[in-house]
Parts: C-alpha cells; sequence; structure tokens
C-alpha cells in the first residue's frame, strides 16, 4: 500500500486547508520546533483509526479539533483525508471526521463505515495505526523497553496479521450467539416432545 495524498483541515495546528503530495520514496518532514511536524504524523495515525486520545499526544478525543489562539477563534470540527493506493483495491480515500459534541465518523471513498473497516484495511496492508512503518520521536525507546506482549503485538503488525484477531474475536462472538440459538432450539424441541 502506497500513501499518496493527505489532507487536513482544522486537524490540531493546521487550522487550514492543507494538501500533502507524498512522493514515491523515503518522506522525511522537517521545520523548526512546534511548526507541527508531529502533528502530520498524528494526523496519519487518526486518520487510520487511532482510537486512544493517549497515544496520540492530546488528552480527549476533541483535542485534535483546532483549539484557536489568541488571533483565531477555535474551530468546530476537524478532518484528515488519506488517498492510498493498493495493488489489490486501487486507490481509495479514507476521511475521518470529528464534530465538538459529536464524535468521530469514517469514510472510505465517500461511504459511512465503521473505526473497525479502516482498521481492518490497514492492518491488512501491515501500514496500521501502530505500524512500524510510522516511527515518531519517542518510538525506537518504547520498542527497546517494550513488554514482550507489546513487542509480540508491533510484529504482528509488521507481519501483517493483526487484522486476524480482530476476525477472529468477530468469529467467536458468531460462533457463541449461534450456541446459544442451537442451545434454545433444542429446549423447544424438547417442550414440543
Ligand atoms: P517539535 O520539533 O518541537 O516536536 P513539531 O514541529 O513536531 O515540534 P508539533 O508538536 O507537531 O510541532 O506542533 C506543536 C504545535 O501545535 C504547538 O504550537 C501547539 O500549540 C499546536 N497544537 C497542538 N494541538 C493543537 C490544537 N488542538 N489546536 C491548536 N494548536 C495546536
Amino acid at each position: 500500500m502506497r500513501f499518496r495524498r493527505l489532507k487536513l483541515t482544522g486537524f490540531k495546528s493546521f487550522v487550514e486547508p492543507a494538501d500533502l503530495r507524498i512522493e514515491p520514496g523515503l518522506t522525511g518532514v522537517v521545520g523548526p520546533n512546534g511548526c507541527g511536524k508531529s502533528n502530520l504524523l498524528e494526523a496519519l495515525r487518526w486518520v487510520m483509526g487511532e482510537g486512544s486520545p493517549k497515544s496520540l499526544r492530546g488528552g480527549g478525543m476533541e483535542d485534535v479539533i483546532f483549539a484557536g489562539t489568541a488571533q483565531r477563534p477555535p474551530r468546530d470540527f476537524a478532518e484528515v483525508s488519506l488517498l492510498v493506493e493498493s495493488s489489490a483495491d486501487g486507490e481509495s480515500e479514507v476521511t475521518r471526521r470529528i464534530e465538538r459534541g459529536a464524535g468521530s465518523a469514517y469514510r472510505i471513498d465517500g461511504r459511512d463505515v465503521r473505526q473497525k473497516d479502516v482498521a481492518l484495511l490497514f492492518a491488512d496492508a501491515a501500514t496500521g495505526a501502530h505500524s512500524p512503518a510510522l516511527v515518531s520521536q519517542n518510538r525506537i525507546g518504547a520498542l527497546i523497553s517494550a513488554k514482550p506482549a507489546e513487542r509480540r503485538a508491533m510484529l504482528e503488525e509488521a507481519a501483517g496479521i493483526a487484522g486476524l484477531h480482530v476476525r477472529r474475536k468477530d468469529a467467536e462472538q458468531k460462533l457463541r450467539a449461534t450456541e446459544t440459538n442451537l442451545q434454545r432450539l433444542d429446549e423447544l424441541l424438547g417442550d414440543q416432545e
């Protein structure tokens, strides 16, 4: 999977719409302290389905929305779109939007989808929000000091099998529901005899 384009509006310090083309090869982001380099990486993680506000540097979910400055009022929403290209599915645009008081929602090519659908799309391509392909400042230290279970999760993501865990959980839930139905059916049949 290849990232082609990242569009941001109202996300953290990116109050004005920003449209970044991501060219083939290695991408580096350079600029003075506080200019928003980390915010770009956080926008990538966020649109890829990052659920935990803790792993983004803000506190609550809505902290990703431009909070305002002395000169500019805060925004009511933040939106990030990522255009990706994969050999299997061609081009798709994943969009996540959050509005104050209304939570966040996802779209793939304009269709409303669940967080899980977005997470699976990236997990299958081994580029999930926690992917080792995205290296932020404190990541190397975190990898070294990670507990074995955490390190295993990182390796599974790198190997592209993280999505299998989500599917297994789904399948187990369906199995349990079916077992309950079968039990109920047995009881009903028993009543009829
Ligand atoms: P450094 O090199 O020092 O880590 P950086 O280039 O990575 O800096 P970021 O950390 O991405 O910079 O950007 C920090 C800036 O983003 C700060 O000026 C901060 O005030 C601003 N910022 C973060 N969240 C918001 C928000 N919700 N609303 C407005 N501004 C925000």
